[in-house]
């Protein structure tokens, strides 16, 4: 396969409904994958059982469908690549890039719950592993939709968990480890995980991985100003009706109205694939929910 073949994907975790934010980074996601003529994934991050909603991921994939927007390739689930995870976890352990804690949330509260150095009293027989951020570490990097984006990954975020102290998995580790597996060149995603990315480009140096381009589309906030996932006003999302949504959605991405005829998910997706135009996306890190019914009429 050749290396400049653009692959995308989309990564829901399975905690709940397919909402408005989600479906907004799964089409944006895809237009931009077909607008490159490339590759668009789907992948399921299924690392946290407690916050898993017995039946939400199978519900979030049959959503996927009846928008229209299928995975290119075998739909992969995070739940069944741990021996990835322990590989690249043991290469950071080997290095001196990660290393076993055994500090509580308790010791490291009066640090706001960032961790600088073990401070831990006693030893757990349960300790979490966490990356190494050296003092003074800023990362800084150039967003394809945001600009360029800079944080003090040492004072703003310190030492992170890749393995937490009840064995699960961080999602910094599973995603960056997933995404170079995949071979993922273009992450387009949501402008809440803008944060994270500085992590993630740490753990790919550190691993010798590629680092992907990275897109953070605008969140869309709630009436209420909260993330639409966590509102009560989220825009209803209905598998059944699915044209309302993707209109909405594409309004959303700054696009021009398109006529209401298409018939079916398929034929509207054909249209928005040829109008799609990213240079009308919305270059904020927000959008409100009220913004959105003014483009919507
Ligand atoms: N699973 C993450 C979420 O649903 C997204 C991961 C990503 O796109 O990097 O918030």
């Amino acid at each position: 396969q050749n290396s400049s073949t653009y692959r995308g994907r989309f990564a829901p975790s399975p905690t709940g409904p397919l909402h408005f934010g989600s479906l907004l980074a799964a089409l944006g996601s895809w237009l931009m994958a077909r607008q490159a003529g490339g590759v668009w994934l789907v992948r399921v991050e299924d690392l946290d059982p407690p916050r898993e909603v017995p039946g939400a991921a199978e519900r979030q994939l049959a959503a996927l469908r009846a928008f229209g927007l299928e995975s290119d390739e075998t739909i992969v689930h995070q739940s069944e690549r741990g021996a990835l995870y322990q590989a690249a976890l043991d290469r950071l352990l080997a290095s001196g890039d990660a290393f076993v804690c055994h500090c509580s949330r308790n010791d490291l509260a009066d640090d706001g719950g960032i961790h600088r150095t073990c401070i831990a009293a006693r030893t757990r027989p349960d300790p979490a592993i966490r990356f190494r951020v050296p003092d003074g570490t800023v990362l800084e990097f150039d967003d394809a939709i945001q600009g360029p984006f800079a944080q003090n990954v040492a004072a703003d975020v310190g030492d992170f968990v890749l393995r937490r102290a009840d064995g699960l998995w961080a999602y910094q580790l599973a995603v960056v480890v997933d995404d170079a597996a995949q071979g993922i060149t273009d992450v387009v995603r949501g402008a809440d995980l803008l944060d994270s990315t500085p992590r993630q480009i740490l753990l790919q140096r550190a691993l010798g991985l590629p680092i992907p381009r990275y897109a953070h589309l605008p969140l869309v906030l709630g009436e209420d100003g909260r993330k639409l996932s966590k509102s009560t006003a989220a825009l209803p999302v209905d598998p059944a009706d699915p044209l309302p949504a993707l209109h909405a959605a594409w309004r959303a991405l700054g696009q021009e109205p398109l006529p209401s005829d298409a018939a079916t998910p398929a034929a509207l997706l054909g249209s928005m694939r040829e109008r799609y135009d990213p240079s009308r996306l919305p270059r904020t890190p927000a959008l409100s929910l009220a913004a959105l019914h003014n483009v919507r009429d």
